[in-house]
């Protein structure tokens, strides 16, 4: 891709590879503060929406709502407790051999993937299962809602 990235932007990929671990607008923000060029929150997003759109940088949000953004060459992919929110990577991608064909990709140039997994964690089961012996019945569907 041609596609030339600002030194902000360059700056705010960086970060994100560096990082190691998905981070958030606000971590990215505090994360740059500390540097010689510092960018307010609103630019931060700003340049990532850009970033998003240009398929260098992805996000998946958790079910708080929280967004969290990776490069796209990282390819990631995570479990997530729809209950307490806590996240696990996955050792690997499931669907790395997978491919559209032709027709699938109706002319689009595919940049990358994304596939999140959401349950509840043993914690949280636990506690549920807990809770519907405390009140004598079933406590209905759990209604998980990832918020986008
Ligand atoms: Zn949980
Ligand atoms: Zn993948």
């Amino acid at each position: 891709m041609a596609t030339t990235l600002s030194s902000r932007q360059e700056q705010l990929l960086e970060a994100l590879r560096r990082a190691g671990r998905e981070l958030s607008g606000q971590d990215l923000h505090a994360c740059l503060r500390a540097s010689a060029t510092p960018m307010g929150l609103a630019t931060v997003y700003r340049h990532l929406r850009q970033l998003q759109q240009w398929g260098r940088v992805r996000c998946r949000h958790l079910p708080s709502g929280e967004a969290l953004f990776a490069p796209t060459e990282r390819d990631e992919h995570h479990l997530t407790c729809v209950d307490c929110g806590q996240t696990h990577r996955l050792d690997r991608c499931p669907v790395h051999a997978l491919e559209l064909n032709d027709e699938e990709l109706r002319g689009y140039l595919p940049l990358f993937h994304t596939l999140e997994f959401y349950g509840l964690c043993p914690d949280c089961q636990r506690r549920q299962r807990r809770s519907e012996t405390e009140v004598g019945e079933v406590a209905g569907q759990a209604t998980p809602s990832p918020s986008v």
